[in-house]
């Protein structure tokens, strides 16, 4: 099974169609840069992945599993994670701790910021081992408040790693983010993606999505004008003529 598929999305809101016929289908490990200028629906189509919005019309499915109708809490269980693009972190709660809480809520103990943890406990060590892979166990005492943007991207990937998912959305991860931190985490979105996992990644940097993704999905209008290579969808004509040839 591929570990995402979407069959036919639709999304009405009113009387707006905010998502039209999209189909896709994402094989296991591989990574999806998706683009289209604001208000194209790329941030929705994340929002019914995750069971955030329900679609109107046809199928989500996760590792061949039927989910268009499960809460989010189940869709993470089943193994998809995401970010938003507006943080997640407990601005007053340490680095690890943060870590930790996504740690906790994954391993279903009762997640508490009030019970000292102790170093040893399954949910430190998972934190820790996140924090290795995104390169900032250094900070792991730092307070979040404290953070830069950048450092404060890459404690948000270490949460989701945390929480073991095998397919991941991550919206925007640039967003925010100075230019001079832009290579750094993009070799963490590349590790994450080596970790043999699932990623789709909405990103307005086209250089970062043409140096990460094994594919290309083009959105514009609520639809997929194309699903593709980099390199064929920076050739396609109607990319070209629906959203290259605009100020991206
Ligand atoms: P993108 O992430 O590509 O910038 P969005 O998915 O955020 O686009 O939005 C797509 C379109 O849907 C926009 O026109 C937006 O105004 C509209 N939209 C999104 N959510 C809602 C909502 N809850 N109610 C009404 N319109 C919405
Ligand atoms: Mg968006
Ligand atoms: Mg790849």
């Amino acid at each position: 099974h591929p570990a995402l598929e979407l069959e036919r999305i639709g999304l009405r809101i009113g009387g707006a169609r905010i998502l039209r016929d999209v189909s896709l289908r994402v094989p296991s490990g591989e990574l999806v840069g998706v683009i289209g200028p604001n208000g194209a629906g790329k941030t929705t189509l994340f929002n019914v992945i995750s069971g955030v919005a329900k679609p109107t019309e046809g199928v989500v499915r996760l590792g061949g599993q039927d989910v268009t109708t499960e809460p989010v809490h189940r869709r993470a269980a089943a193994g998809l994670g995401r970010t938003f693009q507006t943080s997640s972190l407990f601005p007053t709660l340490g680095v690890l701790e943060n870590v930790r809480l996504a740690a906790q809520a994954h391993l279903g103990g009762a997640a508490s910021v009030f019970r000292a943890p102790r170093r040893t406990d399954a949910a430190t060590a998972r934190a820790r081992a996140a924090l290795e892979e995104v390169g900032m166990a250094h900070r792991a005492g730092a307070e979040a408040s404290g953070l830069a943007h950048g450092e404060k991207r890459k404690v948000e990937i270490a949460m989701l790693i945390a929480m073991e998912p095998r397919v991941i959305l991550l919206d925007e991860p640039m967003a925010g983010v100075g230019s001079a931190d832009v290579p750094a985490l993009t070799e963490v979105i590349r590790a994450l993606h080596r970790g043999g996992r699932t990623v789709l990644m909405v990103e307005h940097h086209m250089d970062v999505v043409l140096g990460l993704a094994d594919r290309v999905a083009v959105m514009h209008h609520g639809e997929l004008l194309a699903v593709d290579t980099p390199e064929a969808v920076m050739a396609n004509p109607t990319v070209q003529s629906a959203y290259l040839g605009e100020s991206v």
